[in-house]
């Protein structure tokens, strides 16, 4: 991926979080405070408004930039946890313009390890993690296979149906949180469809 790549997946993930704004609130409204879908538009939309403006940076910085203005823009929980996921893939493709399969596997790695991190979340615990979790240890040396990326998205998505919310608000209702999608492991399935719909081009 190239800071372009970078520039379109934004793009994209922001035409889908649009697009799914009110599916995301109506989520939230299960097991959280009915925003998800307004936060996540409202982020997504500051990233690409700024996207002119980084146009000449490495991949590197163009991640940090992405990721401070999600943690100034989304605001919640998930805004410094989308936010500290961007600035770690940033942080490990230090100086870099381009990311390439390796560079995927290590800075997904931090990734996680960033969410995990700020959210004393694990996977399992039926937060976005479980999407990004299942994602980045599915990336070895090679190119990562995008439409691979894509179905693991999916089934953790689908897996936090049955899961007991541990952490968040939704972890509030404990037993009654199982049956409905966890809002940010959604928005997370969006951004990683993106992602792959952008590279498979
Ligand atoms: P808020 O709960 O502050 O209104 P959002 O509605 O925007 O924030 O985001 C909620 C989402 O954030 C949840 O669906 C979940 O995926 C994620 N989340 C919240 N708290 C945590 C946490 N401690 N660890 C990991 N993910 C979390
Ligand atoms: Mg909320
Ligand atoms: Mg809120």
């Amino acid at each position: 991926m190239n800071s372009e790549q970078a520039a379109q997946w934004m793009r994209r993930t922001a035409k889908k979080l649009v697009e799914h704004k009110d599916e995301l609130s109506k989520l939230d409204q299960f097991v959280g405070d009915g925003d998800h879908g307004v936060n996540m538009e409202r982020g997504f939309r500051a990233v690409v408004e700024r996207l002119d403006d980084w146009r000449e940076l490495p991949l590197s910085q163009l991640m940090q930039k992405i990721g401070s203005a999600l943690v100034s823009n989304v605001g919640g929980a998930a805004g410094p946890l989308y936010g500290t996921a961007f600035m770690r893939l940033g942080a490990a493709w230090k100086d870099e313009r381009q990311a390439d399969g390796p560079a995927w596997m290590s800075g997904m790695t931090k990734a996680v390890e960033g969410i995990a991190q700020r959210g004393k979340a694990q996977a399992g615990d039926g937060t976005l993690l479980d999407v990004w979790s299942p994602v980045a240890a599915t990336l070895d040396e090679n190119e990562p296979d995008w439409k691979k990326v894509e179905e693991i998205a999916k089934k953790g998505m689908d897996e936090t149906e049955d899961m007991v919310v541990k952490k968040g608000r939704g972890a509030l209702l404990g037993e009654k949180s199982v049956g409905h999608l966890d809002p940010g492991a959604v928005s997370s399935f969006y951004l990683f469809q993106a992602l792959a719909k952008t590279m498979n081009e």
